[in-house]
């Protein structure tokens, strides 16, 4: 240890040396430097990590030895403590790593470096003044993984509470959600949007010819076909049981119709392989567009309702546009 450490004032000459014991054997970096940034002090800890020993570096500039130090930031923290004699931390969070050492784990699959919080501790003189910083480097690898791993995590199951689990379209609870803000948006810039919803025609009778496994088929088939048919700005969902709900943003009610018209044929003309058949579906489309009108989204789902309503009733497999023409 080149810097000793103040002797503790036991009485015990011992003690001394039992804090170079300790300080070289921590499992954390201790480095202390001057107000030159001239290296004083290096541990094992991180002449291990470093590849640089002891020898390599005491008395050599920080930045000299280690260029990849973040040096107008770091040097901006150093001045602080020596001017306000204060402690100072850097957690991962706010800078991944300070020194570039490798990690020690065998698979992270997230990191390449060792991540690390940083302390720094004003040493000061007989006047109270701070000649030199003491960083202590603690190795937050582990910490920073599970931290990671815990956002990843928490990303994939916000995205799975989204879907629908048949197939994979959104579902209703989601799609709710951004048509009222789409509702919102509209409402404040005038911006263009239509929605659809669907409902597969004579659904019962393809249930019973070919039970529910051939009926749940059918279902991820034509999820196939809209996930074909639509924009990536698209929002398509699945509804409910067989009725499915698509926003159009910046779609007036004829781009709608053309949209609607091709998913109708999409649908109609590939039927979903089965077994050793095929199930042939179509389906009945309502189509309404937003207007300053609708008091809420609700009234504007319900005349796309009332479109879906007459194309059933007008003999199903048909596009219908809200409002109805007799
Ligand atoms: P319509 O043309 O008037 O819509 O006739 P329909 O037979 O499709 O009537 P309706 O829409 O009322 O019936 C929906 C049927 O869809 C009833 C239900 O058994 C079936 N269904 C709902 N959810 C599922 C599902 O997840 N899987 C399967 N296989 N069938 C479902
Ligand atoms: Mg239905
Ligand atoms: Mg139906």
């Amino acid at each position: 240890m080149s810097l000793r450490p103040a002797p503790v004032e036991t009485g015990d000459p011992s003690a001394t040396n039992y804090a170079d014991v300790i300080i070289d054997r921590l499992n954390q970096g201790v480095i202390v430097i001057d107000r030159t940034y001239t290296i004083r002090l290096w541990n094992r800890f991180m002449a291990t990590h470093s590849g640089r020993s002891e020898a390599d570096v005491i008395g050599k500039g920080l930045f000299d030895c280690f260029p990849e130090l973040p040096l107008a930031w770091l040097q901006r923290q150093f001045k602080s403590v020596f001017t306000l004699r204060s402690f100072g931390f850097v957690s991962w969070q706010q800078h991944p790593w300070l020194f570039n050492f490798p990690h020690t784990r065998p698979i992270t699959g997230h990191l390449e470096q060792m991540y690390q919080n940083a302390t720094l501790l004003p040493l000061k003189d007989s006047n109270g003044e701070v000649e030199a910083i003491c960083i202590t480097l603690e190795d937050a690898t582990d910490t920073a993984l599970y931290h990671l791993q815990l956002q990843d995590a928490i990303k994939k199951l916000e995205q799975q509470n989204r879907l629908d689990a048949l197939t994979n379209l959104y579902n209703r609870g989601y799609w709710q959600q951004r048509l009222t803000e789409m509702f919102s948006q509209a409402q404040r810039y005038q911006n263009d949007f239509s929605l659809l919803i669907f409902d597969l025609d004579l659904f019962k009778e393809i249930n019973d010819s070919h039970g529910h496994p051939g009926g749940d088929e059918v279902l991820k088939n034509i999820s196939n076909r809209v996930r074909q048919c639509v924009r990536d700005i698209d929002i398509a969902a699945r509804y409910g049981g067989e009725e499915f709900a698509v926003l159009l943003p910046g779609t007036d009610i004829k781009g709608a119709q053309v949209f609607a018209e091709r998913l109708r044929a999409s649908i109609e003309n590939n039927p979903t392989p089965y077994l050793d058949t095929e199930i042939p579906c179509t389906a009945s489309i309502g189509i309404a567009q937003y207007n300053p009108q609708q008091e809420n989204f609700e009234k504007l789902l319900a005349e796309a309702d009332t479109a879906l309503y007459e194309a059933k009733a007008a003999g199903r497999n048909c596009v219908r546009v809200f409002p109805v023409k007799k």
